[in-house]
């Protein structure tokens, strides 16, 4: 900071994907710029997060995961504490206090506390067996139990038929785990598919002996008879889904504790601005923990480029004061987010905001879909005034990329909407 001698101290709580990759564009900017801690809960230093879904299917090694080197940290001069959560923020004196009782101080600092897994509140949610899949150590207990050939852990549960859920229910049967989904709507995806894609997804999941039930209502977990594990899933209507193993996917809560501790402003997670700066001078935050006028984030492509902007905002930050001007930054701005699933031989592309266009169609809004029922590919568009509002493609989704950057450019379409639709035909606009 100007007039300081010793290199201002960035601290940065939280390890996971945003910190990885802030801490990557801080030494691309402004190497040896600042003096940095960075201090994570979880006993690894960041790694690749998506990659646990592939990791539990066994189509991705755990020694891909890292985001970085240990050497990589060292050579950078990074002080990596790991396995240590903070507990509290001072924020009138600038410094974290972590469970083992140290100190760290700050100049600047930056929040990077991601979200926890949630779980639905039922009886029994507690009960071992019961997981959820967001960190590598809980990706391990399941494999380790899976792995164990004297367990009985052959029938799960998945409750939570959206993305994770269905990569997590391929990646169990893919183990040989016979697996069931229960899921609240009418259809998998509900949030990024319509019905029909959805009719096509569930008919992809029965092929491969995955049974997906759909509008679902879990009632209440079965221990057994020692009380120790999980032995059943009751359903509200009277049926009993013997398990082993139950994995949540239902969703995402941020973790902002630490931020409601102080005198940050929180709505369900820190608010920021543009330039991922809080409402306390100095402390930022970005990932899933922040939200920025009212959206929040739960894939890594805005996250990391919230991790670009942030990296000059440091920068300016440190050489002309917390409070800075950064109007000539560019912020971060909203974006079109596809979605892809990461299932082997499941080819499923949504991109554009399905919850304007499903139900009801907007006035102005019209459909076209293609279908091909026999080899179970479909697709559909929407489109206003001649632009492409959103895509929804099963089966064969070569094409995806198009569709996505229709979609984000609003660039008048060209061809026909009829012209769009048909597979590989697509003309760049
Ligand atoms: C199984 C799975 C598959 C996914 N697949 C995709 C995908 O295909 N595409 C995609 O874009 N996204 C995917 N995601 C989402 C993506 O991983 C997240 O959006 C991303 O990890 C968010 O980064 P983050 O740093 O904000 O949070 P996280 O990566 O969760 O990191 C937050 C870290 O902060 C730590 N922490 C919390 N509180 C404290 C504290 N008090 N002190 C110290 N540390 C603390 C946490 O333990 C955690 O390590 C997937 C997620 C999961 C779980």
């Amino acid at each position: 900071m100007p007039g300081q001698e010793h290199k201002p101290k960035l601290l940065i709580v939280g390890f996971g994907m945003a910190a990885g990759r802030l801490l990557q564009e801080v030494q691309l900017l402004a190497p040896g710029l600042f003096d940095i801690t960075v201090i994570g809960e979880e006993p690894q230093a960041a790694y690749n997060r998506i990659l646990l879904s592939p990791l539990l299917a066994g189509e991705s090694e755990a020694s891909i995961l890292p985001l970085q080197t240990s050497s990589w940290y060292q050579s950078n001069g990074i002080d990596v504490q790991t396995g240590d959560p903070v507990t509290d923020l001072d924020v009138e004196q600038r410094v974290a206090h972590t469970a083992s009782g140290k100190q760290y101080p700050w100049d600047l600092l930056v929040l990077a506390t991601g979200s926890r897994a949630a779980r639905l509140p039922l009886p029994g949610a507690e009960l071992s067996g019961i997981v959820s899949l967001r960190t590598l150590d809980e990706a391990n207990e399941v494999m380790a139990r899976l792995n164990n050939e004297t367990a009985s852990d052959r029938r799960a549960v998945v409750v939570g038929g959206g993305v994770l859920g269905l990569e997590a229910a391929c990646a169990l049967q893919n183990r040989g785990v016979a697996t069931t989904v229960v899921h609240n709507a009418s259809w998998p995806m509900n949030r990024q598919l319509d019905c029909e894609a959805g009719e096509y997804l569930a008919a992809t999941l029965a092929a491969r002996n995955i049974r997906f039930i759909s509008d679902a209502q879990c009632d209440h977990f079965v221990a057994t008879a020692d009380g120790a594990r999980v032995a059943a899933l009751q359903m509200g209507d009277g049926e009993t889904l013997a398990c082993d193993l139950v994995i949540m996917a239902v969703g995402i809560i941020p973790e902002v504790s630490l931020a409601r501790q102080t005198k940050l402003s929180v709505a369900r997670a820190i608010n920021v601005d543009g330039w991922l700066r809080s409402d306390v001078t100095g402390v930022f935050a970005l990932g899933e923990c922040c939200e920025i006028d009212g959206e929040q984030f739960g894939l890594v492509a805005p996250i990391y480029r919230q991790a670009q902007v942030l990296a000059e905002v440091l920068q300016r930050c440190a050489t002309s004061g917390a409070k800075a001007d950064v109007s000539d930054i560019a912020p971060y701005t909203r974006q079109a987010l596809p979605t892809r699933l990461k299932v082997s031989g499941v080819h499923v592309f949504s991109a554009g905001c399905l919850d304007d266009v499903v139900e009801p169609p907007a006035h102005a809004q019209r459909s076209l879909a293609w279908r091909d029922r026999d080899n179970l590919e479909y697709r559909r568009l929407w489109w206003q005034e001649g632009r492409l509002q959103a895509a929804v493609m099963f089966g064969e989704i070569g094409d995806s990329a198009i569709y996505e950057q229709l979609i984000e450019q609003q660039v008048p379409v060209q061809a026909t909407v009829r012209a769009l639709l048909t597979p590989n035909a697509l003309v760049q606009p």
